[in-house]
């Protein structure tokens, strides 16, 4: 296993797209600052998808814009799914894009209205374009594990996007659990054949929580060499476009299951609690986390 172990946080973009909430441009910010105050060393902080299409990520291109500061701190990120969110991206000048496409041909068709063929023609010009300007690129591979229409998906397929991603210029790659399926053998075995590949790029994995299972895989995920795990603040999260998609493995979860493991990652699980605590109180329902809970119970010693 690594030690070096970077977490993106991306409560900002999947957490927060789940929800019917419109959370203000300015809170986003607040809390952008807060999690850089709590250590954290990569943000997602929006996604440019059509600003009808996810009304609480319509406000990317303004986060981007008045980021600035924050960009200079640390690594924050948007997600672009076509070449129009890539412009946009570009026009508020980000530095560092995830960009993705989906290994199931049905998931794709919903998301993104292409099929794979098409997403790989268009994926490839996003990222030339991206590195043109000077944006660092994460490739992505959406339902890398399984999809909840097409059940299965055949690892082939996975490995050869992984390869046609690298062959396309990206600087890091990362399989996402998008629907929550993945098993710990299954991430052991895909992660393994995966760094085969991809050589010194660095390979992140994206795991959701929906069959209990999320931080098996991380482990799991782990000690096959990822060095880059998404999380979410309070375990918010899922695909707008998946029913039953639902949250992130936590990131103060995540926080403190590596701090006990002996992977220190920066990041102070009490301020990441704050934040999940302070989502929770305005939604008026419990999120999936579990540490801050018992960080607010105060019920249980910690170690
Ligand atoms: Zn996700």
């Amino acid at each position: 296993m690594h030690h070096n172990i970077y977490i993106e946080e991306q409560g900002l973009r999947d957490g927060l797209q789940t929800v019917s909430h419109i959370f203000s441009t300015e809170q986003k910010l607040i809390w952008t600052r807060d999690l850089i105050e709590a250590g954290v060393k990569r943000i997602q902080i929006g996604s440019f998808v059509h600003k009808g299409k996810i009304p609480a990520m319509a406000d990317t291109d303004d986060l981007f814009l008045r980021s600035t500061h924050e960009q200079q701190q640390v690594l924050i990120s948007g997600l672009a799914l076509n070449k129009k969110g890539l412009e946009r991206a570009i026009h508020c000048g980000a530095k560092y894009l995830s960009i993705s496409l989906s290994a199931s041909e049905t998931h794709s068709l919903k998301n993104t209205g292409k099929t794979i063929e098409q997403a790989k023609e268009e994926i490839k010009e996003m990222i030339v374009l991206a590195k043109e300007k000077n944006i660092k690129v994460r490739s992505g591979i959406q339902c890398a594990f399984g999809c909840r229409f097409e059940g299965k998906i055949s690892e082939n397929v996975v490995l050869d996007l992984a390869e046609y991603l690298i062959s396309c210029g990206a600087d890091e790659l990362s399989l996402a659990d998008s629907t929550g399926m993945a098993h710990p053998v299954q991430v052991d075995r895909m992660i393994k054949q995966v760094i085969s590949i991809a050589g010194n790029i660095p390979i992140g994995l994206h795991l959701h929580n929906t069959e209990n299972k999320g931080y098996a895989n991380l482990y799991a995920g782990l000690n096959a060499g990822v060095t880059i795990i998404d999380t979410a603040f309070g375990g918010l999260g899922g695909c707008p476009f998946i029913k039953g998609a639902t949250g992130n493995i936590a990131t103060e979860d995540v926080v403190h299951m590596l701090d006990q493991m002996g992977v220190d990652t920066g990041i102070d699980m009490y301020k990441i609690a704050k934040i999940s605590l302070e989502i929770e109180k305005v939604l008026g329902y419990p999120l999936p986390g579990l540490m801050y809970k018992m960080i607010q119970n105060k019920t249980i010693a910690l170690i």
